[in-house]
């Protein structure tokens, strides 16, 4: 790449791209960074991609990148490269609130596990993105700071949890960023902003550092705009950590190595009947086929299977969910992080507990709190949380069974493209219904991809296709969708090198 068109326009360029250009002394790290918070002073205004922006320490880490590069030192493939950071993640001395003002204040004393991999790789931090409270939500709406919009159009939501950072992506206000995926909250934002998020194996990446919703589901893992740029990242903060004893103590699958064959010729795809249907919007449907047709053109072998418990999926995941995130908030007193509400003289613990809990929740949290109270307590425990955890089998079941026959498996991401802000803020049910694609890889602990194929011809929006791998088995998943998206870049060009409109 010469340097003239990496001058020309640093935010449109792949962080691989940056890298190497950074490496080459073509660029600088500053130059890099300065260019991404200048479009973040630009355009987050009308975006809300970022609740904190820390623009000091970004310049400062990229300039100490600088400095190892002119001493000669061998760097990173992503070093110098900026990245945006969802506010579930822990970075010291920087404020995290996971979108509640119950954390409004709280500046954690120490590093995620993520974080501590992200400076070891010199990826350069641009701040902290917005996402539903606690990352309970598909739209962001659920942040106590104010939705965030989608690039694509600003009245439409970025999907959710993460909506901050595939927006903050899609915005081109940074190449890459971290997101948590604990029933979609990566992979439903990539498909409604036109990018690239992947779920790791649960166990993959490190949870030391990640607040808590579900123990059992959380996973954080890439956003990018290219398979090969999530690929890198995706290498950068997977791992073994004996921080987390959830944590898989075995080798990172090759991603970076499978992004670069991007090769399905003999590979075995499975449709899953029970990922497609009436219940997705027509326009989806139809980007689906084609690159159904692509995959099939390129050289891969697609079958049909079935995955009877996915049907039941959702009904599990509102159960399991909830019940451990009532457990997990619980910590959220009022004595030992942000708010503390009530506390006057004659106040009880316990009524400052309920005054915190009480202003420092918004309703989704409560909403959920009191279901995952209810599924846990005495006489209703077996029937609810134990027969959810029954089913969580049954659908690891059925993908085995769906393994045996495909190496991976493929649906619609979301059913539909970004809805309007407002439309599905008062019927929970209905913001549910956006993760039943993306729920039962989260049940079985798998890995999914969910990457561009287009946009709809029914509003001209975004459509995005999941792929599904067995766990430890993340590399199938850049080898199919590296491929697909260099099939799909003769037909779409880069979706993401066009401005997103509304910009
Ligand atoms: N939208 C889903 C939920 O509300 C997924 C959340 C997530 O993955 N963090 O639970």
């Amino acid at each position: 790449m010469p340097s003239s068109s990496i001058d020309a326009d640093l935010i449109r360029q792949s962080a691989t791209v940056l890298a190497a250009a950074i490496a080459a002394g073509e660029v600088s790290s500053r130059e890099v960074v300065q260019a991404h918070l200048d479009r973040i002073g630009e355009v987050d205004q009308a975006v809300h991609a970022f609740l904190h922006v820390c623009g000091a320490e970004a310049l400062a880490t990229a300039d100490a990148v600088d400095t190892k590069r002119a001493g000669g030192e061998h760097l990173g493939p992503l070093a110098g490269v900026p990245l945006a950071l969802k506010d579930v993640l822990t970075m010291r001395g920087v404020p995290t609130t996971c979108g509640s003002r119950i954390l409004e204040g709280w500046r954690p004393p120490y590093d995620a596990t993520v974080v501590e991999r992200l400076r070891a790789a010199d990826v350069v931090i641009l701040g902290k993105t917005n996402m539903d409270e606690f990352a309970m939500g598909s739209s962001t709406e659920h942040s106590a700071y104010g939705p965030t919009r989608n690039p694509w159009d600003l009245d439409r939501i970025p999907g959710g949890s993460g909506g901050g950072s595939a927006a903050a992506v899609a915005a081109f206000e940074a190449p890459l960023a971290i997101g948590t995926d604990t029933g979609g909250s990566i992979r439903q934002p990539a498909a409604v902003t036109g990018t690239v998020g992947v779920k790791p194996t649960y166990g993959g990446v490190s949870r030391y550092g990640l607040v808590a919703l579900a123990s059992s589901l959380d996973q954080a893992g890439p956003c990018a705009r290219t398979v090969l740029d999530a690929a890198y990242l995706h290498a950068a903060v997977a791992g073994h950590d004996p921080r987390d004893s959830t944590s898989i103590n075995a080798a990172v699958p090759d991603v970076v190595g499978a992004a670069q064959r991007a090769d399905v010729r003999g590979m075995r795809v499975g449709l899953v009947r029970q990922l497609d249907g009436d219940g997705y919007a027509p326009g989806v449907r139809q980007r689906f086929a084609e690159a159904v047709e692509i995959l099939t053109h390129l050289g891969a072998e697609v079958v049909e299977v079935d995955c009877p418990h996915f049907e039941y999926a959702l009904g599990a995941y509102y159960l399991i969910l909830p019940s451990e995130a009532s457990s997990n908030l619980a910590r959220f007193d009022g004595m030992r992080y942000g708010l503390r509400a009530g506390d006057d003289r004659e106040a009880s613990v316990e009524s400052v507990m309920s005054a915190t809990r009480e202003a420092g929740f918004g309703p989704e949290v409560k909403r959920r709190i009191m279901l995952g109270t209810y599924a846990l307590s005495s006489g209703y425990y077996d029937a609810y949380y134990g027969q959810a955890q029954k089913v969580r089998t049954l659908i690891r079941r059925d993908f085995d069974a769906a393994f045996d026959k495909a190496d991976v498996l493929i649906s619609p991401t979301a059913p539909t493209t970004a809805f309007r802000l407002g439309e599905k803020l008062d019927d929970p049910l209905a913001m549910y219904l956006n993760d039943i694609a993306t729920i039962p890889v989260n049940l079985a602990g798998n890995a999914a991809m969910s990457l561009p194929i287009g946009l709809s011809p029914d509003d001209g929006l975004p459509v995005g296709l999941q792929v599904m791998a067995p766990a430890m088995a993340d590399d199938r998943l850049y080898l199919a969708g590296a491929a697909l998206e260099g099939a799909l870049f003769d037909r779409w060009g880069h979706l993401l090198i066009e401005e997103a409109p509304a910009l």
